[in-house]
């Protein structure tokens, strides 16, 4: 297909996981090509500020947790110093040329700047236009939100940013926010020896699980040292000498955090905060107005096509489309849209599963890597009412031998979803240590639609922590 400097075939504006995958799906063994446009890092926030610094620093409170809890083997600590090094290397030090070498041997253009929409299958980047012939994808993500708090701004506080490439250890946080990233960051930052408080606004942890998730967690952050404090919000923010160090150091002297909770009115000093409230959809002047769409996230249809823009050629992968906020869900997007797109310009009809993205829909998997973990996938049991099922659940603490086996301390707990109509699973979540590695099973269960008499012969090995599947089973047996 000829080209010239301006047009491909396939524009996404977003190197994130998602922009990337859709990129190298949409143009895999054609002879079509793809620009991504990245304003920042290819790669995307999970690559240098997200998923990987984040697990990069909880592994080793991990590993120090199970060493603990092993009798015979010897665990002094963590070397904070180290720990902060594997991170760095993990993220490559912010460098993405390995990401833009990917992308060139997948026959991906890398055009560097802010990409616009300025019209049908038109993009504007640094005052060059770029036109594509079928697609134009936006993966875009999100970034943090930080609440309307007076003060709060001004006192320039940590965002996942900062948390994740930390490069000094505040003696001394506050964590603001109860969800996945504000309950992981709690825990890597005190597990770095950091004094936390976690200001939660709501009742509970981690509130769109099953609420035994975030009681468990909320328990051990406590036995950690990690001061929760549920139905707190700040209500003003004062920090006399913020200033801008750079991202991960601290920024200024100390803060004060007035707050408001069930006990009333109190303030806390601490040495930085950290805003884990949320995110916002990165639309700021990306044109979606050129395009007749309003600002905000973009709602797409199964195939990934924005619902709002006529033509079928513009897609919305990754978390800007709200359906999934994960990498694996925005990479699954991507993979789906890809595909489409492909379909698409050689004119073949979307009859296949692999062109809907119906894993968005009630089959999302999830792990928070907490200490313990909580892994679910699909419905938790309060959705699947509201969905108006009648379900069963089974519930049962996981104690089989290999769960004694890997730890001494093992304590862990699992839940089933099952639909009574179906006999088959709507949802699943573990509670433990390292259950991650337990979820796909369930994941598999979820989407193939396993009967649950099906599963009974799916046996476990022995004696490994899976077993508990088969106690979960026997649980239900007439
Ligand atoms: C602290 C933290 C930990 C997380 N941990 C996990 C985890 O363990 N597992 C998991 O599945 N998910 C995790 N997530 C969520 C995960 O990071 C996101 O779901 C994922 O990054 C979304 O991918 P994306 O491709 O949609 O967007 P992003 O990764 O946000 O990438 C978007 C890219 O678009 C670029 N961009 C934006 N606007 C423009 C523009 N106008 N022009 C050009 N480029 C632009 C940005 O620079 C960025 O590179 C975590 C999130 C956070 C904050």
């Amino acid at each position: 297909m000829s080209s010239t400097a301006a047009d491909y075939d396939v524009i996404v504006i977003g190197g994130g996981p998602a922009g990337e995958n859709a990129a190298a799906y949409a143009v895999a063994g054609s002879d079509r090509t793809a620009a991504i446009v990245e304003r920042e890092l290819v790669g995307g926030e999970c690559s240098y500020w997200a998923c990987i610094p984040s697990k990069a620093l909880l592994r080793p409170g991990h590993v120090l947790a199970a060493a603990r809890a092993m009798p015979g083997v010897s665990a002094t600590g963590l070397d904070v110093e180290a720990v902060l090094r594997r991170r760095d290397a993990f993220v490559h030090d912010h460098d993405d040329s390995s990401q833009a070498e990917w992308a060139r041997n997948n026959r991906i253009d890398v055009v560097r700047g802010s990409g616009r929409l300025t019209g049908v299958r038109s993009v504007e980047v640094g005052g060059r236009q770029l036109r594509a012939r079928h697609a134009v994808v936006l993966a875009t993500g999100t970034t943090a939100n930080v609440p309307d708090v007076p003060g709060l701004r001004a006192a320039l506080p940590w965002t996942s940013r900062d948390a994740t490439n930390l490069h000094e250890v505040p003696r001394r946080v506050a964590v603001v926010g109860g969800g996945v990233v504000a309950s992981e960051a709690a825990t890597w930052l005190a597990t770095l020896g950091a004094e936390v408080t976690l200001l939660v606004r709501g009742a509970a942890l981690l509130a769109a699980a099953e609420p035994f998730a975030g009681e468990r967690v909320a328990a051990a952050l406590t036995e950690a040292g990690v001061r929760v404090r549920c139905r707190t919000e700040p209500t003003a923010v004062e920090r006399p000498a913020a200033k801008d160090t750079g991202e991960g150091r601290i920024h200024g002297g100390p803060v004060t955090v007035r707050l408001r909770g069930p006990d009333g009115e109190s303030a806390l000093e601490v040495d930085e905060i950290v805003v884990a409230a949320g995110r916002a959809p990165a639309t700021e002047g990306l044109g979606l107005d050129a395009v007749g769409l309003p600002g905000g996230y973009v709602a797409v249809d199964d195939h990934l096509t924005a619902r709002d823009v006529e033509g079928d050629w513009l897609y919305v992968v990754g978390d800007l489309n709200r359906r999934a906020a994960l990498t694996h869900m925005g990479k699954y997007q991507g993979r789906v849209c890809g595909d489409v797109i492909a379909a698409r310009a050689e004119g073949r009809p979307l009859d296949d599963p692999r062109f809907v993205a119906s894993s968005d829909h009630g089959k999302v998997p999830q792990v928070v890597f907490t200490s313990p973990e909580v892994a679910s996938v699909g419905l938790t049991e309060a959705a699947a009412r509201d969905a108006g099922h009648t379900v069963e659940i089974v519930e049962l603490d996981i104690a089989v031998a290999g769960s004694a086996l890997s730890r001494d301390d093992y304590a862990g707990h699992a839940k089933l979803v099952v639909d009574s109509a179906t006999d088959t699973l709507l949802g699943a979540t573990f509670v433990g240590p390292e259950v991650g590695e337990q979820l796909h099973a369930a994941t598999i269960a979820v989407v193939g639609r396993v009967p649950l008499s099906t599963l009974w012969h799916a046996v476990p090995a022995f004696p490994a922590v899976s077993e508990f599947w088969l106690r979960l089973l026997e649980a239900r047996r007439p």
